[in-house]
């Protein structure tokens, strides 16, 4: 029995910057959190804009990102069910 040599990929969810701007107070707030609120967070936002990052990656455990900013996939390897 061969097993396909596909290696299994996890992305860690991303948004888009733009979109995220776009949300009013309590929404942008169950998303992200910023020591100096939601006004923080967007100007936190805008400047990742400006450096040319599209995405935000809702996960502070992620360790390989696109220069965009999105997730760039982990490979699973091992799935310890
Ligand atoms: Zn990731």
């Amino acid at each position: 029995m061969s097993s396909p040599s596909k290696t299994p990929t996890s992305w860690h969810i991303h948004m888009p910057i733009k979109t995220l701007l776009r949300y009013g107070d309590k929404r942008l707030g169950e998303i992200v959190t910023h020591p100096k609120g939601v006004d923080g967070a967007r100007a936190e936002l805008r400047q990742m804009r400006a450096e040319g990052r599209e995405f935000l990656v809702c996960d502070s455990n992620c360790n390989k990102r696109k220069p965009d900013g999105s997730c760039a996939g982990h490979p699973v390897e091992n799935e310890d069910a």
